[in-house]
């Protein structure tokens, strides 16, 4: 796929920043923004979250309608140069739901290797006291009052939060040891990350509930 050069940006910003066309609404976007597919004639039509499988390639955005879109007439055949079989939505949309299940257990894996991962309620407690906390994220059973006494905690400090699509005990297995209730991220990397794809699984999630 070409790379499209708009008159009104400078050249720079396209260069750093490529640009896609997301096959359903046909919008401009940088890249990573957007999910590749990918097709080969092994595997098919492959949602490619890593940008890794082999292949053909192409992009759309993290919504459920532009999917639908890009699944109509010929699209796919004309982005991949041939007739291929079109997979189905669902097919799709446990795909996506699969690797970005996978993809933010180790991003928590990695934070908790590094330091950055805060969990157990005395020292996350102290760390949300504390200010240190950027994204506090909870499993989906959190008891209901610790569930509260941590959103306090957050509404003071100003900290962000957002629910796992796990439950204590999976995310326990996640993490190594027992059943955890919420996990304290620290430092200004993990959290944008972490957030971008949780919001990817809740505009997905409404099709197919899952866990890690
Ligand atoms: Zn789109």
């Amino acid at each position: 796929m070409e790379i499209p050069i708009h008159s009104n940006e400078p050249i720079f910003a396209t260069m750093m920043y490529p640009q896609r066309t997301c096959i359903g609404c046909r919008q401009t976007r940088t890249k990573s923004e957007l999910i590749r597919w990918s097709w080969s004639p092994s595997l098919g039509v492959k949602i490619d979250l890593e940008g890794r499988l082999p292949g053909r390639g192409g992009y759309t955005c993290l919504s459920l309608s532009c999917w639908e879109q890009a699944l109509k007439g010929h699209r796919l055949n004309r982005v991949f140069r041939k007739p291929i079989p079109i997979p189905s939505l669902d097919e799709l949309a446990e795909q996506f739901l699969h690797q970005s299940h996978r993809k933010i257990g180790s991003l928590l894996r990695a934070a908790q290797e590094a330091g950055q991962g805060i969990s157990g309620k005395k020292v996350l407690s102290e760390q949300l006291k504390a200010g240190q906390v950027r994204l506090l994220l909870m499993a989906r059973d959190i008891a209901e009052d610790l569930k509260g006494q941590y959103l306090d905690l957050c509404r003071k400090e100003g900290i962000r939060v957002r629910f796992l699509p796990a439950s204590k005990r999976e995310l326990g297995t996640l993490l190594g040891d027992g059943w955890r209730s919420a996990l304290g991220i620290l430092g200004p990397h993990l959290p944008p990350k972490i957030e971008g794809i949780l919001e990817g699984i809740k505009n997905f999630t409404v099709k197919m509930p899952g866990s890690f």
